[in-house]
């Protein structure tokens, strides 16, 4: 992002404003979609018709090229066509446009619908099942590039890529015919019968739509519609030699499937007019029915301290900053979800930033409160001690232990409490004890009364050293009337509260400390390499002290940690007993503030 960001933060409550909601609306009171006819799979128009009235109010889908894992980006546009498809009484189909031969790989496939349904959503109910590939339609495309010949709407170039280039014009000169331009239907459609027929190498001939050279709008210079290319299909093997151009597939797939609002990003607003091209045509020649879908652009998702290029994704995974496509740093929806945000947290964040036609940046902070907020609702919690120094209660038995009860959530008393015991060695924080407290230390430090939380109040005595001077123990006297939920606990007034764990009831666990990827809020911004402002600091390893129910977690449980934040076990490394926790999100937004 080179031009100066535009930082919003939205903190309202209510859904953001969604203009496309606004187009939805109307078009339902006008009834502009009520007399399409569906019959239950995509095809031409003469298939439709013979069917029912779509039972669908609206349709909508969404199309992932199968060439690489979603990202943030892609999550606001399913939560967004599922989302409004859900609402409005519709379907949202999800379709793999794969109709380039070379790229797509089946590993994606899978990822994407794992992606999908792990937001929530999903393509099938108990009456449809809306799982396309779009390279099933080509024979339609066929047909559709046959009636266009048929009808003069479209002719064979024989120019060479570069005449092509040189004839098309500029932004302020219009282009010139291509001297191929006037053959006839009967030869247009002769040659790309051969074409078909795999007579032809590479690049010789193209099929273009015939508009006008002149148009100000250079997508409307009669744009190839149809190439020829040599290449084994990952479905339909070597049955085609030439393919169907993106800009003429995508409006003939969102047709075939019924699509009553296809909603796209930005970049494809000067496509619009081909869109509508094209669609007008073939229903004026019957092949589809109307009204045609209708195309509504919104602005992509970008977001500070955040890439979602694919070019730089993939630069991040092969050079190995990041452990992989699922690394708990990267921005992608297996990244996502190992590193603990939920599902509902992209619900959230999808309604919260709306959509719009207005390029923006969104604040990477707004993103951390949707997940917050829906964590702390949602996490039970635990404790967990990160920096683990070692507690010594003098006055309490040695071969002893008895049970204290944490409450599992404040905001629901009926998940209940459970029970954490207590001993004479305990772990504590080593930033809780001070031996020289600073202004306003409530916690623990020499003379001075805190409360173990849950459990008693302990008065500090002192604390052992090694021989560098480093504090290893600390050691303190317990009050055994002022225990947690006991009459009388009450009598004693501290400030600080502190958390805690039994030494010898403990689970020690590996934590894996996540942070931005990025340090800077426009990575690569004006001429740097946004490698040069990864965090160098993204993520740090430690070694914890778990309360006891913590072993008991299972990979993708999530907790809050009182004190810490929120995390999750992770999906891969965790094992029930041998649990290793990411942390997802810290309790508070400290990011850039002293307190980190
Ligand atoms: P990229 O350019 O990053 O590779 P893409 O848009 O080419 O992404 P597709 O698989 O074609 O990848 O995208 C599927 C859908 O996701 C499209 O409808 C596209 O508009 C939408 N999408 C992709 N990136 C974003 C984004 N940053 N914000 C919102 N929607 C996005
Ligand atoms: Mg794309």
């Amino acid at each position: 992002m080179s031009s100066a960001p535009k930082i919003s933060k939205e903190t309202a409550a209510a859904p953001a404003t969604n203009f496309i909601r606004n187009i939805i609306d109307s078009d339902l009171a006008a009834g502009k979609h009520a007399q399409r006819r569906w019959s239950g799979t995509p095809g031409l128009a003469s298939q439709q018709l013979a069917g029912p009235l779509d039972p669908a109010k609206i349709r909508t889908r969404f199309p992932p090229e199968p060439n690489g894992y979603l990202h943030f980006g892609h999550a606001k546009s399913i939560c967004l066509n599922f989302g409004l498809a859900r609402d409005y009484g519709g379907r949202c189909h999800l379709r793999f446009d794969d109709t380039n031969p070379e790229k797509e790989e089946k590993e994606y496939v899978d990822s994407i619908i794992d992606a999908v349904h792990w937001l929530g959503f999903s393509w099938q109910d108990d009456k449809e099942d809306n799982l396309y590939y779009a390279s099933d339609y080509f024979d339609w495309m066929i047909a559709c590039a046959e009636y266009l010949i048929e009808a003069g709407h479209a002719y064979i170039d024989s120019q060479s890529a570069e005449e092509m280039r040189l004839n098309r014009g500029t932004l302020t000169e219009p282009g010139k015919d291509s001297p191929y331009r006037k053959r006839s239907p009967e030869e247009n459609m002769l040659l790309f019968r051969r074409m078909q027929a795999g007579e032809f190498p590479d690049g010789t001939h193209i099929l273009r739509a015939k508009i006008d050279m002149a148009s100000p709008n250079i997508n409307l210079r009669d744009p190839a519609i149809y190439r020829i290319r040599h290449a084994t299909h990952h479905n339909t093997g070597d049955k085609w030699c030439v393919y169907p151009m993106y800009t003429f597939a995508h409006p003939i797939e969102d047709a075939l499937e019924n699509i009553t609002h296809s909603i796209c990003t930005l970049e494809f607003e000067d496509q619009r007019p081909f869109y509508d091209w094209l669609l007008d045509h073939l229903a004026e020649g019957g092949l589809l029915q109307r009204p045609v879908p209708q195309q509504i652009e919104f602005s992509r998702l970008n977001l500070t301290y955040v890439v979602l290029s694919k070019r730089k994704l993939i630069q991040l995974v092969e050079e190995k900053h990041v452990s992989g496509w699922d690394d708990p740093r990267m921005p992608t929806i297996v990244g996502a979800r190992r590193r603990g945000y939920t599902p509902e947290g992209f619900h959230l964040f999808a309604e919260r930033i709306g959509v719009s036609k207005a390029d923006s940046l969104i604040d990477y902070s707004l993103f951390e409160d949707c997940m917050r907020e829906m964590l702390n609702e949602s996490a039970e919690r635990r404790v967990a001690v990160l920096d683990p120094l070692k507690l010594i209660i003098d006055n309490y038995p040695e071969d002893q232990s008895e049970e204290c009860f944490a409450p599992n959530h404040p905001l629901k008393p009926d998940l209940g409490k459970r029970a954490m015991p207590f001993s004479r060695e305990l772990w504590i924080e080593r930033e809780d004890f001070m031996e020289v407290p600073s202004k306003g230390y409530h916690r623990l430090y020499p003379g001075n009364m805190a409360r173990l939380r849950y459990g008693f109040v302990v008065k500090c005595l002192g604390c052992d050293k090694d021989e560098s001077g480093n504090v290893i123990a600390v050691h303190c006297e317990y009050l055994p009337d002022s225990k947690s939920g006991t009459p009388g606990a009450d009598n004693y007034k501290v400030k600080g509260n502190l958390h805690w764990v039994s030494a010898a009831h403990a689970c020690p666990a590996e934590i894996r400390l996540y942070d931005r990827l990025f340090a800077n809020p426009a990575p690569g911004a004006g001429d740097r390499n946004f490698l040069d402002d990864l965090n160098p600091d993204s993520v740090r390893v430690i070694a914890a002290q778990l309360e006891p129910a913590l072993k008991a977690a299972k990979p993708e449980e999530r907790f809050q940690f009182e004190r810490h934040g929120y995390f999750v076990a992770d999906r891969t490394d965790s094992k029930v007993s041998a649990p290793v926790f990411n942390r997802t999100v810290t309790l508070k937004d400290s990011w850039g503030k002293a307190s980190k």
